[in-house]
């Protein structure tokens, strides 16, 4: 099998595999105040000094939650009270589910987000918080978060980013991005699912929790922490630099995927260096992924959901592109992605193209 969907989860690495086998022998409940407790709290907040140090945040402010659908929300909770909610067209369900009555700032045909809008928006009314990703999970766009901010600072708005896409494949600095808050999510750089982490100011390190409990992360996470899962995290964060060595690939993909009749869509702006969205008109998303997923090769529809069940992409029609959003898949390499895999990928690209284009009696034998 060729695994070439990276954005919904990236295979584990093998520092996050070692760091889980070592902290699984670590016993203790790291809120026991025992010596086996404290050991087990040694564990986690080394974690969270080595997850602050890499994404440029304090450890204080860095809250350990289950990952970056746990991190957006607990964002919105964070930076709503009393303001009203602007998100990006393109955001992603965690932020649109959170956030059901936030107003929704444009995106450009490219995919970015429209500034000027955004700056007549946040003119218009009263104070505000904005949620913006900073790379774009169906396609990769990566969005102007430091305009964004200076607009967002010029109008007294707060910003959420949402950089569980960028983290680990991109520069990622909290303390430089002028943002209020950050979401990381784990698994999206190589360690394990089910952990991730909120990034604040310190303004907003006192966050009121939304899971109450034990009073765990400072009162603003209840639930015993998942101490293996964490130490992975930390590992995996901590090798996870950028993916810009993947560029040559994914255009390889994209020059074979084009000379099948392919469009790349928000192929002209920039772009995390792994994604690549591809439509071909004519073919529906789903259609294409179950072949190329019988050919051995793993991807997505513009919009995979978490029940399997394939939408047409909210990102793709933000961008303005009619019937090809129900027609474009996602192609994320991993971490670990070789070029055989781009090799096969084009193969059962034109395969699969030749099957969902041509009529029967003109197929290639
Ligand atoms: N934000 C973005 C941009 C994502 O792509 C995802 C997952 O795909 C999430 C948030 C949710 O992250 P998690 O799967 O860790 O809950």
């Amino acid at each position: 099998m060729h695994y070439l969907d990276a954005n919904a989860t990236e295979p584990l690495r093998p520092e996050a595999r070692t760091a889980m086998l070592a902290a699984w022998d670590v016993v203790g409940n790291p809120s026991s105040v025992h010596a086996a407790g404290r050991a087990a709290r040694r564990v986690v907040e080394d974690a969270r000094e080595a997850i602050a140090g890499r994404f440029g945040c304090r450890p204080g402010d860095t809250v350990f939650v289950s990952g970056g659908t746990e991190a957006d929300a607990l964002a919105v909770h964070a930076l709503g009270q009393g303001r009203r909610l602007l998100i990006g067209a393109t955001e992603h369900d965690a932020i649109r589910a959170a956030a059901p009555s936030a107003l929704t700032v444009p995106v450009l045909a490219s995919g970015v987000l429209d500034l000027d809008a955004l700056a007549t928006m946040l003119a218009d009314g009263p104070p505000a918080s904005v949620c913006l990703m900073l790379a774009n999970n169906e396609t990769g766009t990566i969005q102007p978060v430091a305009e964004a901010a200076a607009i967002c600072r010029a109008h007294g708005a707060l910003l959420h980013v949402d950089a569980v896409q960028a983290a680990g494949r991109m520069a990622v600095d909290f303390s430089r991005s002028g943002a209020d808050s950050m979401a990381i999510s784990s698994h999206k750089l190589g360690g394990p699912i089910g952990v991730g982490a909120l990034l604040l100011t310190p303004e907003l390190s006192a966050v009121a929790p939304l899971i109450r409990g034990g009073g765990q992360e400072r009162g603003r996470r209840g639930g015993t922490s998942p101490v293996a899962a964490i130490a992975g995290f930390a590992a995996a964060a901590s090798v996870a630099g950028d993916c810009s060595s993947l560029a040559v690939w994914r255009d390889a993909a994209e020059r074979a995927a084009v000379g099948c009749g392919a469009v790349v869509v928000g192929g002209d702006g920039l772009r995390l260096a792994n994604t690549t969205c591809l439509a071909l008109p004519g073919a529906r998303a789903d259609t294409q992924v179950i072949a190329l997923d019988l050919d051995g090769i793993a991807v997505s529809a513009g919009a995979a959901c978490s029940s399997g069940k394939v939408a047409a992409s909210h990102v793709l029609a933000a961008m303005g592109l009619g019937a090809l959003a129900g027609q474009a898949i996602r192609v994320s390499l991993p971490w670990n992605a070789v070029a055989a895999d781009v090799d096969a990928f084009a193969t059962a690209y034109a395969r699969m193209a030749d099957r969902l284009l041509r009529p029967l009696d003109s197929r290639a034998a």
